[in-house]
């Protein structure tokens, strides 16, 4: 078989994948997805579909490792999970992880996270305007929901650092909550409102983007697994893969959780776990929550996503495969009828799971390869994978047509490991 030839080859068309297609065609290149499925599901097409850059603090800082242990005593109705596994990537990737729980992490991780949040949050109203998406798209901001005075004050606090950064945050009493959500079950004590946060159906802005870029102009391999590289003089000659050999000027490497599985011949080290989650999507219910929630003691995220309403949550470190667990997905809808008045009986349109590619430190990998000058990694977005996705595509077209990039990309390169 010929190789064929591509400009800028990009490896994934999920999130990250689809929106630095977007922006490099934008941009004036030539593109080319190669995907291992069908373009625009990926691990994103089922979740939450918040848009959050109010999300500035990692998932590694302090307090986290000890909420997890008290989960783990709770298995019922822990958030969290792990495989157990002797794996020296995995315990490594373990290892990193509770070293990097620190103050000095987050403080590492807000300007670059916030950078890249807004940045991100910005492209999607754009991208949406510009493009005429329809994908139930709500600046209606995220809503934390507390029933315990503890995770309330938690909350604020949390919202006090964030309102320092920039971030438009309203701490809401009893009262005000109950307003503002009328979905809230009595017991609701208060809430934290991220105003400046959005969302959106996952599925439909992915295909309307898939179709988009299509439209561009973009050369699409679906059912193509990429398979390995052939590496010369410090740059990558070959993209082997089941449909043929590919040269490429330019690569992004977007395969989410898999990157390290699809790096393995790249001699790069590329910290990145999946960690599993569900989602569960049903029939509206009668009071339909407003807002975009987060329910601040169980970590369960639900969206008002049209006449649907999706509820998910879980994130379990180091499993690959996507099996539905009913156990965990029951649970799930039991911590929502905690917080919210549901309908008895709601039919079960969906459930899913995803893997979430997420890095020790909890901050995405993006730049260049230290190794091959013509790769660009992009990914360890974790649980923000969708929220961050217009900007990194936007990034990642600035580092590839070797233009200053719109925030300093340092702190993401993945030499920090
Ligand atoms: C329950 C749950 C809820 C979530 N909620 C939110 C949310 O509300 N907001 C948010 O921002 N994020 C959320 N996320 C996280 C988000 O879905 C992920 O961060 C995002 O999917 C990552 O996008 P990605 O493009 O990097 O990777 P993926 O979506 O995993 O896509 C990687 C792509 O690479 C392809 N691929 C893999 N191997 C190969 C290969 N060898 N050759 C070619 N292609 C390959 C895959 O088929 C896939 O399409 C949630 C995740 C879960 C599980």
């Amino acid at each position: 078989m010929a190789t064929r030839k591509a400009d800028v080859l990009i490896i994934g068309g999920s999130s990250i994948g689809l929106n630095c297609a977007y922006y490099l065609l934008k941009s004036g290149r030539k593109v080319t997805v190669i995907e291992a499925d069908e373009i625009a599901r990926g691990n994103a097409a089922g979740n939450a579909g918040h848009i959050v850059p109010s999300h500035i603090i990692p998932l590694a800082a302090p307090g986290t490792i000890g909420n997890t242990l008290r989960w783990m005593l709770d298995p019922k109705t822990s958030p969290f999970g792990m495989k157990v596994s002797l794996d020296p990537k995995y315990l490594s990737w373990l290892i990193r992880f509770a070293l990097a729980c620190s103050e000095t992490n987050v403080q590492r991780a807000i300007p670059p996270l916030n950078s890249l949040g807004q940045l991100s949050a910005r492209n999607f109203a754009q991208i949406i305007a510009e493009e005429n998406f329809y994908c139930h798209y709500q600046e209606k901001g995220l809503l934390f929901l507390y029933k315990t005075e503890k995770a309330f004050a938690s909350g604020q606090r949390e919202a006090e650092l964030m309102q320092k950064h920039g971030i438009p945050a309203e701490i809401l009493d009893k009262a005000a909550l109950h307003e503002r959500e009328p979905a809230a079950r009595d017991d609701v004590l208060g809430g934290v409102h991220f105003t400046g946060d959005a969302h959106l159906n996952p599925a439909l802005f992915l295909k309307l983007l898939g179709e988009r870029v299509r439209l561009m102009g973009a050369e699409v391999f679906e059912h193509t697994p990429v398979s390995g590289f052939g590496v010369a003089d410090g740059k990558i000659c070959t993209v082997k893969t089941s449909a043929g050999d590919f040269e490429a000027n330019e690569i992004v490497l977007a395969a989410g959780a898999w990157t390290p599985l699809v790096a393995r011949d790249l001699k790069l080290n590329i910290p990145v776990q999946p960690a599993r989650g569900y989602s569960v999507t049903m029939s509206a219910t009668k009071v339909m929550p407003r807002h975009a929630l987060l329910l601040g003691e169980r970590s369960v995220a639900i969206s008002p996503m049209g006449d649907s309403l999706r509820l998910t949550g879980r994130l379990e470190i180091g499993n690959f495969d996507r099996i539905v667990s009913a156990k965990h997905v029951a649970s799930i809808e039991r911590s929502a009828r905690e917080y919210l008045h549901l309908d008895e009986n709601l039919d079960i349109h969906e459930t899913w799971a995803g893997l979430r590619p997420t890095t020790p430190d909890g901050m995405p990998i993006i730049g260049r390869s230290p190794r091959h000058r013509n790769l660009i990694l992009a990914t360890g977005h974790a649980m923000l994978g969708l929220s961050l996705g217009p900007g990194t595509g936007q990034v990642v077209a600035e580092l590839v047509n070797r233009h200053e990039t719109a925030f300093d990309l340092s702190p993401l390169r993945v030499e920090r490991f």
